[in-house]
């Protein structure tokens, strides 16, 4: 499938709509504007890509919801070079995001075909990352420590490792709650063992799970 202008014109009007719901960082508008979402879903959704919607990727996930997607990469509030680690790469569409706002990229996934199926993808449309199939809950030790964590399900509690993996100054951004709903929730680390927790609205996503899955 190609990236055509409709396409193009469909997304336009997706960064006017996350725009519109409150989004305001311009590098984050352009990422969205310049990553074909539709290419990133199940052939049976391609017609929903630029609904501000998360739509079924197999495995039980989803791929985020755009708004979900521009809200926590705002948050992120990243810089260019920043090393990232996101936590569930799912679709890859996040990762997509980042790379394209200059992030050097580490994503893991626990769905070994939601893993292999990216792995493939996302070079063959342009995008550099670093693909691990593994438990996010350890976050990635021998590549920490890491500017930025992005975590891209619902964790019902912060993973403890994940803050040790975070530099000084450095931010993560996790969604915390229960099956039901979660808080956005930004740590911002100051020191060895000082962090700085702010809360951003209730999101829902997927469980964030112990364990490797086949
Ligand atoms: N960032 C994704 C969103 C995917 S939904 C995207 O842009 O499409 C969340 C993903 O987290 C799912 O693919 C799920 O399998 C994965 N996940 C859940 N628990 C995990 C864990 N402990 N480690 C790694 N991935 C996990």
């Amino acid at each position: 499938m190609k990236d055509t202008y409709r396409h193009k014109g469909l997304r336009k009007n997706l960064v006017e709509e996350v725009h519109t719901k409150g989004i305001d960082d311009q590098r984050v508008l352009e990422a969205i504007m310049r990553v074909p979402r539709h290419l990133f879903m199940d052939t049976s959704f391609v017609q929903y890509a630029y609904k501000d919607q998360a739509f079924p990727i197999g495995c039980g996930q989803t791929i985020s919801q755009p708004y979900t997607v521009a809200y926590q990469t705002q948050l992120l509030d990243l810089r260019r070079h920043d090393k990232v680690l996101e936590v569930g790469t799912g679709s890859g569409y996040q990762a997509a995001i980042l790379v394209e706002m200059g992030a050097k990229v580490y994503t893991v996934e626990r769905q070994r075909e939601l893993f292999i199926k990216a792995q493939s993808f996302l070079p063959s449309i342009g995008y550099k990352a670093n693909f691990f199939y593994g438990d996010g809950y350890e976050g990635l030790e021998s590549y920490a420590p890491f500017d930025r964590i992005l975590v891209t399900a619902g964790a019902t509690e912060v993973p403890e490792k994940l803050k040790v993996q975070l530099k000084t100054g450095g931010i993560m951004v996790v969604p915390l709650g229960d099956s039901n709903s979660q808080v956005m929730t930004r740590i911002e680390k100051k020191g060895e063992d000082e962090y700085i927790e702010t809360e951003h609205g209730r999101f829902v996503f997927v469980p964030l799970l112990k364990g490797k899955s086949m």
